[in-house]
């Protein structure tokens, strides 16, 4: 039998380290919520592969969609010979996408490609040059999208310089002293000290930050940039590539503030593990740019494009907006039990739907985050079969991400579980 053990082995030798597992738990089947490794161990995944999954792993429903899309035909590339699925699926996303004006759709393959082409098509629309972001961002790590990612260690350390005209401000957060009007005041600062708001062609956004903590970017937050980007003629761009497709108890987070994007991006949860992202936006934001100015080879993949539909019409079938929000509840009670119990190391638990985070500190103090905690935690974490990611800037937050269609019977194992190894962690 080939172990876990060999095959990390394996991996060491021929994957760059730059390319690293949270895990030497090497994957051999996973379906729904559930994971066996190579060995026959099994897990609850927490994690779907960073909130790919959240229609759960192989779906019957994709994959046979998928399937059928392979034997009809694999790639034809949409910019030489387009087919009628990748149209199908745009129709989809422009009518689903939040807001009344009309939208248009861009095919890409990865979520940091269509963050990079929202700012090409913003730039195209203004023809002006700043784009403004925020620290505790994550935007992806091609050059441009890591120039925007507000986190330096991993994703920036050593692999400067970055692009010219990105200015990151303080993102509102109250767990830690910064309010939504402080971020306001810091962005009339920029403008008065760094750039002129008639030099910015767009100002992009997480509606919660993913890597960045699970820190909730309020209503009144994106309202009062909605406005701002209004009044000086700058596109807005919200980056709904980790809280899309139901993730967050509605189909987008945006639509809880009503606020209406001129760009977005959609990724991960879109294919159900197939590789596809899309830019949508206000139709004339997107004409901006030229025929032939956008694109890829693998944009709009068809059987991604096929999965997608399929993807569209579980999140329907099974109401899996509701169910975000029922599953998200069920972890939150449980972690503020434990949080009762233990005040002084969990500063706090957010949730807004499936996506649930539980932040670490030591002695109660939100300056002082507990990595180390952390580190057990997710060391521990296969002993006790769970699949569990980290995020947060100082890397002390634990993230939950299940399926939306994760079994009741697994979900409240998979809490059992989890309450039992962060007992073992604390000692
Ligand atoms: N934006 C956000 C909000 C993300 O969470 C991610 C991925 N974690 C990206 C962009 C980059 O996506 P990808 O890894 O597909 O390039």
């Amino acid at each position: 039998m080939t172990t876990n053990n060999q095959l990390q082995q394996r991996k060491q030798a021929v994957i760059a380290r730059g390319q690293g597992n949270v895990y030497p738990v090497y994957v051999a089947k996973a379906r729904n919520s559930e994971v066996w490794d190579v060995e026959g161990n099994r897990y609850i995944d927490l994690g779907t592969g960073i909130a790919v999954c959240n229609t759960g792993h192989s779906h019957p429903a994709v994959v046979s969609a998928a399937t059928k899309q392979l034997q009809d035909f694999s790639h034809t590339c949409v910019m030489v010979n387009p087919y009628e699925v990748a149209i199908e699926l745009a129709e989809r996303l422009t009518a689903l996408a939040p807001g009344s004006s009309p939208k248009k759709a861009l095919f890409v393959s990865t979520g940091a490609e269509a963050v990079e082409n929202c700012v090409k098509i913003a730039r195209a629309a203004t023809g002006r040059r700043g784009v403004i972001a925020f620290t505790g961002g994550f935007h992806g790590r091609t050059n441009l999208a890591m120039g925007l990612t507000g986190k330096n260690a991993p994703y920036k350390s050593n692999f400067g310089p970055f692009p010219a005209d990105i200015y990151h401000v303080p993102f509102p957060n109250e767990a830690h002293g910064v309010s939504v009007a402080d971020t306001l005041g810091y962005l009339k600062h920029l403008f008065k000290a760094s750039i002129e708001p008639c030099d910015v062609a767009a100002i992009i956004v997480e509606p919660v930050q993913g890597e960045g903590g699970f820190y909730i970017a309020s209503p009144e937050f994106l309202q009062a940039l909605r406005i701002l980007c209004d009044e000086y003629g700058i596109k807005l761009i919200l980056d709904e590539i980790q809280t899309g497709f139901a993730r967050t108890g509605r189909m987008f987070c945006a639509e809880y503030s009503g606020v209406e994007a001129d760009l977005m991006t959609m990724a991960k949860g879109i294919a159900g593990g197939l590789p596809l992202a899309v830019v949508v936006g206000k139709a004339e934001v997107m004409d901006a740019a030229h025929p032939g100015g956008l694109g890829g080879t693998y944009g709009g993949s068809p059987v991604a494009c096929a999965a997608a539909l399929a993807v569209l019409q579980v999140i329907e079938d099974e109401q899996l907006v509701h169910r975000a929000r029922w599953v998200g509840e069920k972890f939150s009670a449980t972690l503020q039990i434990l949080q009762r119990e233990f005040p002084e190391l969990i500063l706090e638990v957010r949730q807004l739907g499936a996506m649930i985070a539980l932040e670490l500190v030591s002695e109660g103090d939100a300056n002082k985050p507990n990595t180390a905690l952390v580190q057990r935690i997710i060391s521990l974490a296969p002993e006790y079969g769970v699949i569990l990611l980290v995020c947060g800037y100082y890397g002390n937050v634990i993230r939950f991400l299940p399926a939306l269609t994760i079994e009741e019977s697994v979900l409240d194992e998979a809490l059992e579980r989890f309450e039992n190894l962060f007992r073992r962690a604390i000692v």
